[in-house]
């Protein structure tokens, strides 16, 4: 049996098969035991009719290889093309984002000469949901969602992360100042994992803060773990901080499947010319090849790449007058990296791999026992337009209902109390929150609900959804409004 291990890979659109062309050739030099499947992504795919960009033969090599290596590719302008990333991510459950960021100083110029940091970002829940509704007039909702076995694998994978490769310290970063149970729950369970690494330090940063700690001072993060918007932004931040935009390669990591790339676009603009950086891509074969069990070629490879930047061969995008030595194509360059295959960086750190442990990372989700759940009340939402949308007629119009004790407690817009006692200087839209429990904050039923809703009606009120109030183990599962 051949000891070859057999990838997925597309060569992609604009400067793609330039720069896959390049880094396969390295990757060969090195020694890498691979076999290719070659699929066809992108463009030409598109616009065949195929929304994905990828066809489901493509599809069904990824499922068999379970490892893609991919080129950028273009989306063409105009509406009803679906990004090929959003897909695959979503079709194949790639939950781990990793980016690592790290500064190449003096060859590539940054402010920051010793940063070396690497952002785990969940990849399928949050705002990228994608379940948005325009509810009123005014007013348009985008759902936020986070899950318990969501955050556990991200987090899980992020303490595995840096046991294989070494790193010291996981930072985890949300906002649950504000959102207490959804970012709450993340750093909940951050907490409740980091406790399974006490050899890794641990600690926690608000995101607005953490991010501006990023962008001042990223020497001092090493892994970062956060939710989806937040990884999307700090990664854009980290990676131009480092000056690693145009090196930097990604991984999309999920139970079965990976996929490795670079972070770049696919730069029509100098797509054909031959003078494409090829690194990007490069450092994600590298990260393919730590993923696959190939340390040693990652480890070759990497270091062989380091040198020629030390060397000063530089692609365009890359050349400092002064600095560099010479200015190459993407074939000479290379070419100079297969040259310097088994050398290493003089004064740049040379890459390490852990070797032995070539296993893939062990994730898991806890098994939380199921809590006692009970319906304890409802926020109706409204959408009112009248009486100057004077809140205290609003109130009085809604305490004519009554559902068998399920009574109107309260109302906001959007989010501060504005009945019972509101501030008269708070704006208004047309869009209401109205809050609904019995006096004792009893368990009610979906039929006290059925019937409040009847009533709503019959007051001429025009109601766009519910939401329940659940306690869960007696505890309150739904934030109290502001001023409440
Ligand atoms: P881009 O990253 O392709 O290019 C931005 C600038 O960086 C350009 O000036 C380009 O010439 C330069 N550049 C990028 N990679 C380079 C390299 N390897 N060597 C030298 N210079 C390089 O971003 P863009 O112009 O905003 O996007 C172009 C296309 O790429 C769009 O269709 C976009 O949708 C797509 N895109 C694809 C991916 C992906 O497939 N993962 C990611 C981002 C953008």
């Amino acid at each position: 049996m051949s000891s070859k291990r057999k990838i997925t890979v597309a060569y992609g659109d604009g400067i793609g098969p330039e720069i896959m062309k390049a880094t396969l050739s390295i990757l060969e030099a090195a020694g890498a035991q691979l076999e290719y499947d070659v699929i066809e992504i992108g463009e030409q795919v598109y616009l065949q009719g195929i929304s994905s960009g990828m066809s489901p033969n493509s599809f069904q090599s990824l499922r068999d290889t379970k490892v893609f290596l991919k080129s950028p590719i273009t989306t063409p302008q105009g509406g009803g093309f679906k990004s090929l990333n959003v897909t695959t991510r979503k079709s194949f459950g790639l939950y781990a984002n990793v980016r690592p960021c790290k500064a190449y100083s003096p060859f590539i110029k940054t402010h920051f000469p010793k940063t070396d940091l690497v952002i785990i970002r969940e990849n399928e829940e949050d705002l990228y949901a994608g379940i948005e509704h325009r509810q009123t007039q005014e007013v348009y909702q985008s759902l936020k969602l986070i899950s318990r076995p969501g955050s556990e694998k991200i987090i899980r994978y992020a303490f595995e992360y840096a046991k294989k490769y070494g790193r010291k310290k996981v930072t985890c970063m949300t906002k649950d100042n504000i959102m207490k149970l959804a970012d709450g729950l993340f750093r909940k369970v951050f907490n409740e994992v980091a406790k399974e690494y006490p050899e890794i330090e641990n600690d926690h940063k608000i995101i607005d803060i953490g991010t501006a700690l990023v962008a001042d001072r990223p020497e001092s993060f090493d892994v970062i773990v956060t939710l989806n918007l937040y990884g999307d932004i700090i990664s854009d931040v980290a990676a131009e901080v480092t000056g690693s935009v145009g090196l930097g390669g990604s991984a999309n990591v999920g139970e079965e499947v990976a996929m490795f790339e670079a972070i770049h676009g696919s730069a029509p603009d100098i797509s054909g010319l031959g003078i494409a950086n090829p690194s990007g891509l490069l450092n994600g074969a590298i990260m393919m090849l730590v993923h696959i069990g190939q340390p040693e070629v990652a480890e070759k490879i990497s270091n062989a790449w380091m040198k020629t930047l030390e060397d000063g061969i530089h692609t365009g995008d890359i050349y400092q007058e002064g600095l560099s030595a010479k200015k190459v194509g993407t074939e000479e360059f290379a070419q100079a990296v297969i040259e310097r295959l088994g050398q290493v960086p003089s004064s740049l750190t040379a890459a390490s791999f852990d070797k032995e442990s070539t296993a893939p990372m062990k994730i898991f989700v806890t098994d939380v026992p199921k809590q006692k759940k009970e319906l304890i009340g409802v926020d109706v939402f409204l959408e009112w337009d009248e009486a100057g949308r004077d809140p205290q007629v609003l109130g009085e119009k809604l305490r004519q209902a009554n559902a068998d004790g399920l009574q109107l407690t309260l109302i906001t817009n959007r989010g501060i109390k504005v009945f019972p006692d509101g501030m008269r200087e708070s704006f208004c839209t047309d869009h209401w929150r109205c809050r609904f429990q019995t006096p004792e904050q009893s368990t009610i039923s979906h039929g006290q609900i059925r019937e409040l809703l009847k009533q709503v009606e019959e007051l001429g009120l025009d109601f766009i959804k519910t939401e329940n109030l659940y306690s869960f183990d007696g505890v309150r599962g739904y934030s109290l409004a502001q001023g409440e």
